[in-house]
């Protein structure tokens, strides 16, 4: 039987705010020492009142625009109902029926094809403490409860049902990862839990008009994780289907190891959240000019970054897809660019080349992030400028930048204090020139008898007499001349 896949992602996204989502609390919950960062509103205490944070409202507002979600005058808070050990007062505060941004739409592009995506609500909520189980040897095991993460703003992102392929999924996921890393609402890492994503799928024959029953997959920290589990169910269901089952609604969780998913919870056990309106916060009325405002703040975002770096920079498009792939890339290469500004568009390509090759190497082979590497941006600079100038050769160069990287020393440093420079002088090359021809005699002869490739091999000895310093072009011209003057003699 030939089925279409049906996917939604439901995306949880921490936000950068300094406190917690209702307390004035510390929201950094994973340097702390557990159970430090609490006050009697986030430990859920009977006669506390919660104050919303605005810097996190702000950020959801925001991250709407950015996906074209209108974003409604009034807004409210509700109470979403169910018992659990991490969280503490037994509801979680969340949105309901009317969250802050609705009815938007993300671009994403597969292959070359452009689709739009829906983007059903983004809401706020507050995120839970954290459960660490522990199992001694023998002994009964037990949970510890760390607090530190309750009440941490928590946005989510839930998506229409309209991607059609784990490919399409994991370029929404893609897209809306630097889409909040671009607009610095989130640390957005996904191993680290705090960039989300439940994957809801299900499949339906194709042609068919009406949703298939989904499941929702649960537990993935990586993009990988999330491609390989929406094609394992596919898969699965798609087998239950032709066996002439039926497919059960359920939650599943992915478990990496093994590569499959299992159920978790099926829907008879699914929670009835009985959720009401938060009695203890008022409705939040959302001020058009306040968005306006916040509209009128969006920054660039990568796609539009690369098309610039295309169109004013010329640089070719898959360089630019992979600079701005990355903010952090992309920001070090406009300061390099930015130290010369005139000389920005003819350099340009020069500093993409040094940053996705040599400068790349070096850091995979270290494990460096561009925001740990000793070459900053004006370092960078100053080794492009120092080729274009002529005093360092492009195999010089890569020496210095290696030394750079290791010392964290000035390229133009390590020039002068290594006798690097490229030896530019006419005349100490002509004195290299004619003890290479002194010194060769037999390849003089070859050349003057008509094997042109003597004089690549008198070059070459030339380079090695001035130990790859001497430039490349200069001594091509002189040994090209200094041979023909003795066919001539
Ligand atoms: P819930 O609140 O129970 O999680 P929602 O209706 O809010 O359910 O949907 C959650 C997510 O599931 C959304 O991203 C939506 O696009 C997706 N979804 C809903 N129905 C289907 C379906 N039949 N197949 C795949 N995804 C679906
Ligand atoms: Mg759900
Ligand atoms: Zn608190």
């Amino acid at each position: 039987m030939d089925y279409e896949t049906v996917i939604g992602l439901e995306v949880h996204v921490q936000l950068l705010t300094n406190s917690k989502m209702f307390c004035g609390c510390p929201a950094q919950y994973q340097a702390a020492a557990p159970n430090t960062n609490v006050c009697p509103v986030c430990l859920g205490l009977p006669g506390t009142l919660p104050v919303i944070n605005r810097r996190a409202v702000e950020y959801t507002i925001t991250t709407g625009l950015a996906l074209n979600c209108r974003i409604p005058e009034f807004s409210k808070f509700d109470r979403k109902n169910y018992p659990y050990p991490d969280l503490m007062k037994g509801y979680q505060i969340s949105q309901y029926d009317l969250p802050l941004a609705i009815n938007g739409w993300l671009e994403i592009e597969v292959e070359g094809r452009r689709t739009h995506i829906g983007v059903d609500r983004v809401h706020l909520e507050e995120d839970v403490a954290k459960l660490q189980h522990v199992q001694p040897a023998g002994g009964p095991g037990y949970s510890l409860v760390d607090v530190n993460r309750s009440g941490t703003p928590l946005m989510e992102v839930v998506s229409a049902p309209d991607m059609r392929s784990p490919e399409e999924a994991r370029a929404y996921l893609t897209t809306l990862h630097s889409i909040v890393q671009y607009l610095g609402v989130s640390a957005a890492n996904m191993q680290e839990g705090n960039f989300r994503c439940d994957a809801n799928v299900s499949i339906r024959p194709r042609g068919s008009s009406e949703f298939g029953t989904r499941t929702e997959v649960k537990n993935m920290n990586s993009f990988r994780a999330v491609f390989m589990a929406l094609e394992y169910e596919v898969e699965r269901q798609a087998r239950i289907l032709d066996d002439g089952g039926t497919v059960v609604q359920e939650t599943r969780g992915w478990v990496d190891d093994r590569a499959v998913t299992v159920s978790q919870r099926s829907k008879e056990y699914a929670h009835d959240y009985r959720y009401f309106p938060e009695p203890d916060l008022p409705p939040l009325v959302v001020a058009p000019e306040w968005v306006e405002d916040l509209r009128s703040r969006l920054p660039e975002f990568a796609t539009q970054r690369r098309n610039r770096f295309v169109e004013t920079l010329g640089l070719p498009e898959a360089d630019a897809l992979q600079l701005t792939d990355d903010k952090a890339l992309a920001d070090y290469f406009e300061e390099t660019l930015a130290i010369k500004p005139d000389m920005a568009p003819p350099q340009a390509k020069n500093v993409a080349n040094w940053m996705l090759g040599d400068l790349s190497r070096l850091m995979n082979l270290s494990g460096q992030g561009i925001g740990e590497t000793r070459v900053t941006p004006s370092h960078l600079s100053e080794l492009v400028g120092l080729i274009d100038s002529g005093t360092l050769s492009v195999t010089m160069a890569k020496t210095v930048l290696e030394e750079a990287f290791d010392s964290g020393d000035p390229p133009g440093k390590i020039v002068e204090a290594r006798g690097y420079a490229q030896i530019s002088d006419s005349s100490v090359v002509d004195t290299a020139v004619s003890q290479a021809i002194e010194n060769n005699p037999k390849a003089v002869e070859d050349y003057l008898g008509g094997k042109e490739s003597a004089a690549g091999f008198l070059v070459g000895q030339v380079m090695r007499l001035t130990r790859g310093q001497a430039k490349p072009d200069l001594v091509q011209q002189l040994v090209k001349e200094k041979l023909e003057t003795a066919r001539n003699a």
